[in-house]
């Protein structure tokens, strides 16, 4: 049975729009209850300053917590170089470096052209390429916007797709294209991976979509059905970009395993324990929605769950 791997990126994605603090404990605590239901990649934190997002504040100690776990694949978000070593001095599995692909989004989020950042992507392979065999850490090169931009607007499916060649081109491990705003539609979706992945075959492209305008799901289901093997997902959606209004809720991991346990795929996550999980957010963060339908109304009488 084909596998479809589910990346939680709540803890990093979720929480960047969240202006309370959520205890370093409960995030350990939710970390491990998404392990326990067999998500088994967690982008644990984000290896930013926390002078401009305090909510990472503790990402070492998220970073140390997730290694302590087997099983468990720790990632991070790193924005540049300086995220970059500290990520390989903590010894992570994955860093997952993200750039726009327009470059008024980019210059928003980092104070830099594309181009630039590109550079520092180099500057990052060769970082990793220093280390010795075996603690190498998978560098992924992750397509904010990659299929529009609150800033720009369109983004031409041509940029995408010589971007994603560049970097794959310059060492980049695995690729990710990112809805950052949320304004990708299903017939969009096809085109764009399958454009990319025709381009860096038989490279793994993963897929980051936010359900902002409602269709997260969907594309989804478009980008199973063009390819696509790996997806970050929140649990309850939670999510958004701080630098583009209102785009708010990644997809929601529950209803993501839910659609590809559905269209015969395996996930290895249990769904009910899973939605157990959400209690944390209940607990930790009462003034945040929790969204997602398979939680609300729960699985469809029958449904049984594929064999991990
Ligand atoms: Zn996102």
């Amino acid at each position: 049975m084909e596998q479809v791997e589910i990346r939680e990126v709540g803890l990093r994605d979720g929480l960047q729009g969240v202006a309370t603090f959520m205890p370093t404990a409960a995030k350990q605590q939710w970390c491990d209850v998404e392990l326990a239901a067999g998500v088994t990649e967690i982008e644990v934190s984000s290896l930013v300053s926390p002078k401009l997002l305090p909510q990472f504040a503790d990402a070492d100690e998220m970073v140390r917590h997730g290694l302590s776990r087997p099983g468990l694949i720790v990632a991070v978000l790193i924005p540049n170089v300086r995220g970059a070593e500290r990520g390989i001095a903590l010894g992570v599995h994955k860093l997952n470096y993200v750039l726009s692909v327009s470059e008024g989004h980019n210059l928003s989020n980092v104070r830099r052209s594309t181009a630039e950042s590109v550079e520092d992507f180099r500057r990052i392979v060769a970082l990793c390429r220093a280390q010795p065999a075996g603690q190498r850490p998978i560098l992924v090169a992750g397509l904010a916007t990659s299929f529009g931009c609150s800033i720009e607007g369109a983004v031409s499916e041509d940029r995408v797709r010589a971007l994603a060649a560049e970097l794959a081109d310059v060492g980049a491990d695995e690729l990710m294209l990112a809805d950052t705003v949320g304004f990708a539609n299903p017939p969009q979706v096809r085109r764009i991976v399958t454009a990319v992945r025709h381009e860096v075959e038989p490279m793994k492209v993963a897929a980051h979509f936010h359900d902002t305008r409602g269709l997260g799901i969907a594309n989804v289901q478009a980008a199973l059905e063009v390819g696509v093997r790996a997806f970050d997902a929140s649990l309850a959606g939670l999510g958004g970009c701080p630098f583009a209004p209102g785009a708010t809720g990644n997809v929601v991991t529950e209803d993501v395993v839910f659609l590809c346990e559905a269209n015969g795929f395996c996930t290895g996550v249990d769904i009910g324990r899973l939605i157990e999980a959400r209690a944390i957010l209940a607990r930790e963060l009462p003034e945040v929605a929790l969204l997602g339908n398979l939680a609300k109304a729960g699985l469809p009488k029958g449904f049984a769950r594929l064999a991990a």
